[in-house]
């Protein structure tokens, strides 16, 4: 069986391109921290080819993900997508001639995902908390 995440050097003729069309099983990410999780496939989109003495990738990357919002608290999922990513790689680097995007794929994914995350469009909770925000320091001032 052929590895999905595996790009084959030699099948790429000069000036030749391959098609990527994958949804990759995201167990690939191996994000086990509590706070992130991938319950849908990875959808990968792009080409390879090969210029002179390098690999060179471009791909689209969409999913969708889950994380707590950090306002309520609530897991929520929010959607990932990655466009145009730009991955380069000397041939002589890669001596089995067998690029696996495995690594690369990962760590662009999850350098990706923003720290914080709130719900979309912006938490409901988050007016409580900006009117306790406010009132706050005027609170503050009539006590003085
Ligand atoms: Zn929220």
């Amino acid at each position: 069986m052929q590895d999905v995440f595996n790009i084959y050097i030699d099948r790429l003729g000069d000036g030749e391109e391959e098609i990527l069309e994958e949804a990759l099983d995201p167990s690939f990410l191996d994000v086990t921290d509590g706070t992130l999780f991938f319950p849908e496939k990875i959808s990968l989109q792009g080409t390879a080819y090969v210029v002179e003495t390098h690999l060179i990738l471009t791909l689209d990357i969409s999913t969708n993900y889950q994380t707590y919002c950090k306002i309520c608290n609530e897991l929520i999922v929010l959607p990932f997508s990655l466009q145009g990513l730009y991955i380069t790689e000397e041939i002589e680097n890669i001596p089995s001639k067998i690029f696996d995007l495995r690594e690369t794929l990962r760590d662009a994914i999850l350098l990706e995902i923003p720290l914080f995350a709130e719900c979309e469009g912006g938490c409901p909770m988050r007016k409580d908390l900006n009117k306790f925000l406010k009132q706050d320091p005027v609170l503050t001032f009539k006590e003085i």
